[in-house]
């Protein structure tokens, strides 16, 4: 991570992909599905990326951590939509403390970025 970190236009959520996609290492890149849904779920408040990554990490085996992610992500791109989350085709209904609740998925906030915390 240290290394990865350092080339040019490379940062946590790139240098996760890398280590857990590439190395097959633990590392749980952070979008903005993962760091949607997990605020949905009710798994982290957080918004910077960093802290969503340390604090699923710490609820996760380090095996599980990239199979996570893209769990998330896929999840995030076909039923818990952005714009209109599909709670009821969702297998994590019974579990999700934001099912049904459209108000509060329209609160949730959004991630911060690199951009935004300048
Ligand atoms: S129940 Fe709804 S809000 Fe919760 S993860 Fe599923 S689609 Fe998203």
């Amino acid at each position: 991570m240290e290394d990865l970190v350092t080339i040019p236009g490379v940062g946590r959520k790139t240098a996760n992909v890398v280590r857990s996609v590439a190395f097959d290492l633990p590392g749980l890149p952070v979008d903005t599905h993962v760091g949607r849904l997990t605020r949905l779920l009710g798994l982290t408040t957080a918004t910077d990326p960093e802290v969503v990554e340390a604090e699923v990490c710490k609820m996760v085996p380090p095996p599980e951590w990239g199979a996570l992610s893209l769990r998330l992500i896929l999840h995030g791109r076909a039923v818990c939509v952005a714009r209109k989350p599909r709670c009821g085709e969702c297998v994590l209904a019974d579990i999700c403390p934001s099912a049904y609740l459209a108000d509060r998925v329209s609160k949730i906030p959004k991630q911060r970025t690199a951009r935004s915390k300048k």
